[in-house]
């Protein structure tokens, strides 16, 4: 396993990565030589510009070395540069996973690594590997506008296009239709596939449709949204932030609506 200093290291204490500070405030990975901290888990989880990448969890008491801090990758998302991120969501979820299976959820005894992405129990023979979480993510239109909402999660004044998990025996356009109907009440249909991004919050595989406003209006689900409304490319809130496949699908539907 490649752990020297040409290596690019993704080290996690708790949720936050480790990343150098330059003086003008800009963040970047820190050199491997420089990440000494106590860690209870390395692995390499990939390659970027020829080198290999390790993930790291460093011990909950790790301090940050001179000229580096522990960041949250949400607040990573907007600063660090967009190459890394990819990785850093990657390394974060090995970390995790590694984390959470300490322990076998069937008989209790400690879990071997038999993989690298994949344990088993020595006493039951359970498999453990690292765990996906499938979730829709729709661009609901109605002639020339699309549907925005607000989560109570999300940040100040910020509108997204609807998400929501996949649950057991559901394909994933069952579950598109049925969180839009949950969320606000709207029929559709004409589920199209938009695309697909890993998002590791904590870990997500978004899977992104259009799909088209049939019947209903809207009439939201107060626990999970707390407004939405149809808005079109001349007058829409503040949107979700770059990287995210959210913003992707509301950037393409500005662009197709600004074409004269
Ligand atoms: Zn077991």
């Amino acid at each position: 396993m490649a752990s020297g200093n040409d290596a690019l290291p993704f080290v996690f204490r708790g949720d936050e990565m480790l990343v150098s500070e330059d003086e003008d405030g800009s963040v970047g990975l820190p050199r491997m030589e420089d990440v000494s901290l106590d860690s209870d888990f390395r692995q390499e989880v990939g390659e970027l510009d020829g080198l290999p990448c390790v993930a790291v969890d460093a011990s909950p008491e790790a301090e940050a070395p001179g000229g580096a801090s522990f960041r949250s990758l949400h607040e990573l998302s907007a600063s660090l540069e967009d190459r890394y991120f990819p990785m850093a969501g990657r390394a974060k979820q090995i970390v995790a996973w590694n984390r959470e299976t300490r322990f076998c959820g069937r008989c209790g005894a400690n879990p071997e690594r038999i993989e690298s992405f994949e344990k088993r129990c020595p006493n039951c023979g359970m498999l453990f590997h690292p765990r996906i979480s499938p979730a829709m993510i729709v661009r609901v239109h109605r002639g020339d506008e699309i549907l925005l909402a607000r989560s109570p999660g999300f940040p100040p004044k910020i509108y997204s296009v609807l998400a929501g998990f996949v649950e057991p025996g559901e394909s994933i356009e069952d579950t598109v239709r049925r969180e839009v109907a949950e969320e606000v009440g709207i029929e559709v249909r004409g589920i199209e596939y938009f695309g697909n991004q890993p998002w590791p919050f904590p870990n997500s595989l978004m899977i992104g449709f259009t799909a088209e406003h049939v019947s209903g209006e809207i009439e939201i689900d107060e626990k999970e949204i707390e407004d939405a409304g149809w808005y079109n490319a001349e007058n829409h809130p503040p949107l979700p932030p770059k990287l995210s496949i959210a913003r992707t699908m509301i950037e393409d539907y500005l662009e197709r609506s600004s074409i004269p």
